[in-house]
This record gives structure tokens, sequence and C-alpha cells, in this order.
């Protein structure tokens, strides 16, 4: 009789809850759950088992039965493998999907300028290193899309997929003038042909400059519109300040009501503090209830040389998790978890986790540079050409391609994490301020990523016993 030699992938790991584990391949995202009792045999796999072998030492035959059936469930998800070559094809199958750079996003930075002095700004706290900018002039901002249009063309297969166009500052509306002529030539473009179809616009701004003209000019254009706010005045007012350390809530808080009798719908974008984090109901409340969001960004804090506060990660994790389940009742669109919920819920693997990542972004300076991260726009690191470059080849720059790789798929550290498939690797430029590389682990994000999955795999057994 033939016998069954089954090994245990190196990419299997174990959930265990009360009676039950959870089995999960990492790259294959499609968890099984098996009685515990099960889990020494199937950990017997490990170095290599023959099936046959093992079936022998159950008592009856109920028992071997279960035992069976979930052996084979586990080799369809290839918790068990035939051959350990399976493990390999499977890594590297994913990783050739990456380090081929393509942008699906552009960041305009109208204005290095903000009436703003947030403490937590990653920019501003650069400005002792030379960030200084004036406003874009409308001769750029027309330069840095006929740039972005020009390098989605290079590729017909992925043209027609869809772009987002991204104002961002500073703060944007201090430019006004330049971003309300841009998008009547962004809307050309599209009609023209030069934008795919599918190309969609956002802005992150304070709010505070917003006007109701502005309000019905950014809604004709379908500018999805992300106003900061951190949770109610104490937890908003303690980071985010005028330039004269003023505060700015009712500034902000008018915003939203201008976008609301605008009839817009109404994003924000929370940078998750201690202060956000210790009042979950006043948060939720102040963002769904007052401010009336459909879609949100929770955002966690960037830390440079300072420390964030100890337990931070976990809390910021915990609340997000924990703010998803009242989204998901509410409908509204979380984008940070919600990625990672369609990636364990498709059962594909998300390599990357920030536009720039994946070289899929150009962030285009107020002066026309052009780079991948908005986060080194002060340095201007990782900048490595211009609007004015018109033989620029994203898929020959040397930048665009280490970032297009940086995906934990090719970061040794992670491979034996269990939210390799899900996690993307959160924020380079977290990783290069902190330990001097876009290599090293972002570890608030692997705190929410590990966490994150741990729900997902037990909420979707939650759900499964209830059907
Ligand atoms: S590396 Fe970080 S700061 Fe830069 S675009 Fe990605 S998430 Fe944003
Ligand atoms: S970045 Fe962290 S959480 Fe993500 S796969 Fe790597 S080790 Fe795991």
């Amino acid at each position: 009789m033939k016998k069954t030699m089954l090994f245990l992938s190196k990419y299997a790991h174990f959930f265990r809850k009360a009676f039950v584990t959870a089995c999960y391949h990492s790259l294959r995202i499609m968890p099984v759950y098996i009685p515990d009792a099960l889990l020494p045999m199937i950990k017997r796999f490990n170095e290599g088992a023959v099936l046959e072998n093992l079936t022998g030492s159950f008592a009856t035959k109920k028992e071997k039965r279960t035992f069976l059936t979930a052996v084979e469930a586990l080799k369809k998800v290839k918790v068990l493998i035939e051959d350990p070559k399976e493990d390999k094809d499977v890594i590297n199958y994913f990783r050739e999907l990456t380090g081929k750079p393509y942008p699906h996003l552009a960041y305009f930075i109208l204005t290095g300028r903000c009436n703003f002095r947030c403490k937590y700004c990653f920019i501003k706290n650069q400005e002792e290193q030379e960030y200084n900018e004036k406003d874009m002039t409308e001769e750029t901002a027309f330069k840095g899309l006929d740039f972005f249009c020009r390098i989605i063309a290079e590729d017909s297969k992925q043209f027609d997929l869809e772009k987002t166009i991204v104002f961002y500052g500073g703060e944007p509306l201090l430019n006004w003038s330049v971003l309300s002529v841009l998008l009547g030539r962004i809307r050309a473009y599209i009609k023209e042909g030069k934008l795919p179809r599918k190309t969609t616009l956002n802005m992150v701004t304070n709010g505070s400059l917003l006007t109701s003209d502005m309000a019905k000019i950014l809604k004709r254009h379908n500018v999805q519109v992300s106003i900061s706010i951190d949770g109610d005045d104490s937890a908003t007012n303690l980071n985010r300040v005028y330039g004269d350390g003023g505060p700015v809530y009712q500034d902000i808080k008018r915003g939203f009501r201008v976008c609301k009798d605008a009839g817009m719908n109404i994003g924000a974008s929370c940078t998750l503090s201690m202060a956000s984090i210790s009042d979950f109901n006043t948060t939720m409340s102040v963002l769904l209830d007052e401010c009336g969001v459909t879609n949100l960004g929770l955002n966690l804090m960037i830390s440079g040389e300072e420390k964030l506060e100890e337990g931070y990660s976990e809390k910021a994790a915990e609340f997000i998790i924990n703010a998803f389940q009242v989204f998901r009742e509410r409908g509204v669109y979380e984008d940070r978890i919600m990625r990672k919920a369609s990636a364990f819920l498709e059962n594909t693997v998300w390599p990357f986790d920030c536009g720039a990542t994946g070289g899929n972004q150009i962030v285009i300076a107020p002066n026309g540079d052009v780079g991948i991260c908005h986060g080194f726009i002060a340095e201007r690191k990782y900048f490595p050409t211009s609007v004015n470059d018109k033989e620029f080849d994203i898929r020959k720059d040397r930048d665009y391609e280490e970032w297009s790789r940086r995906s934990p798929l090719n970061i040794p550290e992670c491979q034996n994490c269990f939210a390799l498939g899900i996690c993307g690797g959160g924020c380079p430029f977290q990783a290069e301020i902190k330990k001097g590389s876009i290599w090293a682990l972002d570890e608030r994000f692997c705190v929410h990523s590990k966490m994150t999955l741990e729900w997902l795999i037990w909420d979707l057994f939650e759900k499964t016993q209830e059907t």
C-alpha cells in the first residue's frame, strides 16, 4: 500500500483557545479549526511523518476519522504538504510579484506651509533640516500632473486600474488658487483619457480654512475630503495647535459642518494618541455622531528619537480592533483594518501596506522634486527626480526598485511571523527614523498586525459557530 509522507509547512502557525486550535498557513490565509487534542499529533509531521504510521495510535474509529478529516482539511490549505519544496515555491511566487514599481498614487504637496503646528507632525519636526518651502506654482502643478500621466501611460496593462491623486501639505487649502485650477485640469485629462476613468481625488486637510464656496467646488469635483481630528477637544487640542499655540478644535469642527452642509461624504484622519485611545466612547462618539464621518483612517503615532508611551502599541491596536467592530455595524469604512480584513477574508496576500512600498506612489514637492515618501520630503531623501525630467523611467530607478521590494515577503525577520501574509510591513519611514533603515521592522505596526490577525482568526471562528 502506498504510504503518504506529510510535512508541516514552515508557514504553519497554531492559535489555541479552550478546546479549539486554529491552524493557519501565513501565506494561504485560510484558518482551519481542529479539536485542540489533535494538535500534538499534527505537530508530529514537523520533521515529516508517514500518515498511516500515525493512524494506528487511535483508540476508536471515531477518533481516527476525526484525525483523518483534519489532515485532509490541513492538506487543502497547505498546512500539511507532501513536499517541503512547496514552501519554497509559494514564497518565491509571491516574491516575484514585488520589485515592479508602478505608481497608482500621486501626492501633490501643494505647499510646505501650515497654519497649525501639530506637535507630532513628522514633516514639521524636520523643519530644522531646512524644510521651509513656499507654495507649488500652477506651472509646477501642471508639470507634475503631466509627469504622473506620462509614467502611468508607460504600462498599458495597468493604466486603467484605479488611480488616486491626493492633495496634501502643509495645509493644502493655503494654496487654494492652484488646487482649484488643478482640479479642472484633472477633469479635462480624465475626459481626454490621459488619466483613467477611475481616478479618485482626496484631500487631507486640517479643515480650519474650509469655506462653503470651497466645499461646493470640492464636491463638484468629487474630492473626498479627510479632516484631521483626534477625538474630543481635549484629545485634539493636546497635540494640534495653531502657530501661536492657540486651540484648534472649534475650527476643525466648523470644517466638518461646512462639508456636511455642502452634502459631502465626510472623511476623517485620526491620529491615535494616548488621549484619543484612553476614552474609546468619547472618541468614537465625536467621530461618528458629531462629525458624521463615513470613512476614516486611524493612524498610529510616528515616533523618532522620543519613545512612545509604555503599552501604546498594544492599546492602539486594541482601539482599532474595537473601533472596527463598531464601524462594521454602522457601515463606516476604516482603511487601516479593512486592508487586513479584506486580505484575510479574500485569502489574498497583502504585500504592501503603504503606497510608497511597492513603488506605487509619487510625491511631488512644492518645487517640483519627485520622490517616493512624503515623510522624507524635508531632507529630500528618496527624491530621485523632478517634474522636469522627461526621461525618468521608474522601472530603472534604484530608489524605486528598492522600495518596490520593501515587503515582509522579502524581510528575513518576517519569514517566521504568522502575520506575514496580511501585514504589508507598516511604514518604512518610521522604520528608518527609528532604526536607520527602511528594511528594519516598524515595531508599532507589528503589534497591530499580529493582534489584528489573531482577532480576525477568532472572529471568523465565532461567525462559523453562529451559522
Ligand atoms: S513610508 Fe510611511 S510616511 Fe511614507 S508613505 Fe508610507 S506610510 Fe506614509
Ligand atoms: S512586519 Fe512585523 S508583523 Fe509584519 S510580517 Fe514582519 S514581523 Fe510580522
